[in-house]
């Protein structure tokens, strides 16, 4: 995806002003909190640039896109703030003010439908990323947003509102009237989200929570004939426990243990249950529309002499991949009483060690601290510089909510900087008055 401007400014303190009364605004990162918060600034009459390291931007935007885009939930927005756990009431302005049916017209207005699908997911109608990416893209060269790929932040410069970039023609400082962060959060870094702005913003006093793995896969330690045959296999429509929580719908084997929807639903419980006992187990319903009571039925009226695997195959009506996790979780011999197989069958333990790593994983925990920005998402420490997206510490499961959350919080930070700098013009309005 070309940018709508790749040109490099190799000028040491590049002008901030395109013209003497045009207000400036640095944005830094390019996905779609970046590019969102371009939009509104532009909008509001600033001068911006946004300014990413990788070739192109919006690639983890592009790379969501390829599971069909999953862009916000259409459940009511206080079921819809819950998922935010610890950092609902900070997030809860930003997410009111700018909410799911916002995040639609938006979509439509850059000639995306979008469609409600059955567990609630909103889709782009395309269920692709590409071409609501291409027409935003239009859309912010036609505002003027000038964005400069290839250009890595590197920290702050001394004067306010200057930031410290290398550039394909060395290191630049830019100054404007306003800065918004939104570097993103540590998964899947090739995509130009890892992580390394944390030491920078450290550096500025900024304190910042771990980088840790959210919506990931659970390593398990597989035997080798098991994963040899079944690598891949989806087991279809089970229930994932975890204590009182569950997800339900495909788990997908893998070399390295499980990935998909209940595991992921499931993993931030998991990540936190096995930093502080070193270990984690759960469970699984293989037949989640059946009762313990039914199953043992349809056990005892098998057939006299059929083995056990077949039992399970036949009376219990598992796949072959889920008849296969469960000889390989239960162990290979599993039980024959009618009762004792139906209940491991409903409920088959297994017990994790591991998150995937964060390079794996959908999105990232951690990240600045949601005490280091104030209401308008500005940087305590840093007045004129604000943060929004995946960068602040705030986690949430898949179903739309990152990408809703990570929009709202650019909208809100936009606005927010929109609100100081007209608070420090009359500020200054004020003082000159005075002089
Ligand atoms: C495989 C996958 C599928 C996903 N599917 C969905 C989905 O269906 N629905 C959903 O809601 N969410 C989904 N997500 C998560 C969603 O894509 C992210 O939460 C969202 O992109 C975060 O937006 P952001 O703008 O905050 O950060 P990012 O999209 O990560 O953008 C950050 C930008 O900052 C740039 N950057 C980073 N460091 C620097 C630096 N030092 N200097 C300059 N630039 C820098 C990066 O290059 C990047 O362009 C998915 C994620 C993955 C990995």
């Amino acid at each position: 995806m070309a940018p709508p401007s790749s040109h490099a400014t190799p000028t040491l303190t590049a002008p901030t002003h395109e013209t003497a009364t045009q207000q400036t605004a640095t944005v830094v990162g390019g996905g779609p909190a970046g590019l969102m918060a371009a939009e509104m600034l532009a909008g509001a009459g600033l001068q911006v640039t946004v300014f990413d390291h990788m070739a192109s931007v919006g690639r983890k935007f592009l790379l969501a896109g390829r599971g069909g885009l999953n862009l916000t939930h259409s459940e009511p927005t206080d079921a819809l703030l819950a998922r935010y756990g610890s950092a609902r009431s900070q997030l809860e302005p930003a997410v009111r003010e700018w909410d799911a049916a916002a995040l639609r017209a938006w979509c439509a207005a850059l000639g995306e439908a979008t469609f409600v699908g059955s567990s609630g997911r909103v889709f782009p109608s395309s269920f692709r990323a590409t071409p609501l990416l291409r027409a935003w893209l239009t859309r912010l060269a036609d505002a003027d947003v000038v964005i400069e790929t290839r250009h890595r932040f590197t920290g702050f410069g001394t004067a306010p509102g200057c930031v410290r970039l290398a550039g394909p023609r060395g290191a630049i400082e830019r100054t404007a009237d306003v800065v918004v962060l939104a570097l993103g959060g540590a998964s899947w870094p090739r995509v130009g989200s890892d992580g390394g702005w944390v030491p920078m913003l450290r550096a500025a006093g900024v304190e910042g929570a771990a980088m840790r793995p959210a919506n990931c896969g659970l390593c398990i330690t597989w035997r080798g004939e098991f994963v040899e045959r079944h690598e891949g296999a989806p087991v279809k429509n089970v229930t994932l426990s975890l204590g009182s929580e569950a997800g339900r719908g495909d788990v997908v084997i893998t070399a390295a243990g499980i990935e998909g929807g209940p595991v992921y639903a499931l993993a931030a419980g998991a990540r936190d249950a096995i930093e502080h006992d070193g270990t984690c187990t759960l469970r699984i319903d293989l037949q989640p529309d059946r009762t313990v009571e039914q199953l043992t039925g349809r056990i005892a009226r098998a057939r006299a002499g059929d083995s056990v695997s077949t039992v399970v195959r036949r009376s219990v009506g598992l796949s072959p991949a889920a008849a296969a996790l469960m000889r390989e979780l239960g162990g290979r011999r599993l039980p024959s009483e009618p009762g004792e197989l139906a209940r491991l069958v409903k409920g088959l333990p297994f017990t994790t060690t591991s998150t995937m790593p964060i390079d794996r994983a959908i999105s990232s925990a951690g990240g600045v601290r949601l005490d280091e920005i104030d209401e308008r998402f500005m940087l305590r420490r840093l007045p004129g510089v604000f943060a929004a997206g995946e960068m602040l510490d705030w986690e949430a499961p898949t179903g739309g909510y990152l990408l809703q959350a990570s929009f709202s919080t650019a909208v809100a930070a936009a606005r927010g900087a929109l609100a100081w700098l007209g608070e420090r013009d009359t500020l200054v309005g004020r003082e000159a008055g005075h002089a």
